[in-house]
């Protein structure tokens, strides 16, 4: 996707049914999540960016030099790219303590798979308002916990900290309110229940 030049950008397909991730993600969330909001910013990131100087662009470049562009480009575009990721980092019968060279770097970076756990909720939330707490891959090839608002990537020059995101979390109200209504921390910590570790893992081994 991010070797695609913007105008050929397609909505990918879901990879499950709505109710896949049930009881974790109720199949009402997850159907208004897809059908309006992911795609919401796509078809509006598109509308923007078709007439714009970005249109030519490959969509990797754009996200290095986000900072230049309008809000509706980087709001947008964002959301059409996270979500992206997230549903793909996500899976029935998912969770668990990964294995492999990703269960490795883990315990490496962080000590153990709790203390990742840990970490990684916390970030997830302690994100003020709307964002997205991540697992990234930084410029120096270390794992980061890391989170951002709106619907910021750390693909982004505009990001903290920057890297490539092997693992994301939706931290928007939307994501949840459902289910969780404010609570938060109960929708992070079902989350964990479905966690595509393969799909981390292959994200950790290209980036
Ligand atoms: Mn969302």
């Amino acid at each position: 996707m991010l070797t695609t030049k913007v105008k050929d950008l397609k909505f990918p397909d879901l990879p499950y049914s709505f109710d896949a991730l049930e009881p974790y993600i109720d199949a009402q969330t997850m159907e208004l999540h897809y059908t309006k909001h992911h795609r919401g910013y796509y078809d509006k990131f598109m509308a923007a960016a078709k007439e714009s100087e970005y249109a030519d662009m490959e969509f990797g470049q754009l996200l290095k030099e986000m900072s230049k562009a309008p809000a509706g480009i980087r709001n947008n575009g964002g959301g059409f790219l996270n979500h992206d990721l997230f549903w793909k980092v996500m899976t029935k019968n998912g969770g668990g303590e990964p294995d492999g060279d990703i269960g490795k770097a883990i315990k490496s970076a962080f000590g153990s798979y709790n203390q990742f756990k840990e970490k990684f909720s916390d970030a997830a939330a302690t994100r003020f308002g709307s964002g997205w707490a991540w697992l990234i891959k930084d410029d120096s090839g270390n794992l980061k916990i890391t989170s951002t608002a709106n619907q910021d990537s750390p693909l982004m020059d505009v990001a903290d900290h920057h890297g490539k995101p092997i693992l994301a979390l939706d931290v928007w109200e939307h994501a949840y309110y459902l289910k969780y209504q404010n609570k938060r921390p109960d929708y992070i910590a079902a989350w964990f229940n479905v966690i595509n570790w393969d799909e981390v893992a292959k994200n950790f081994k290209n980036g």
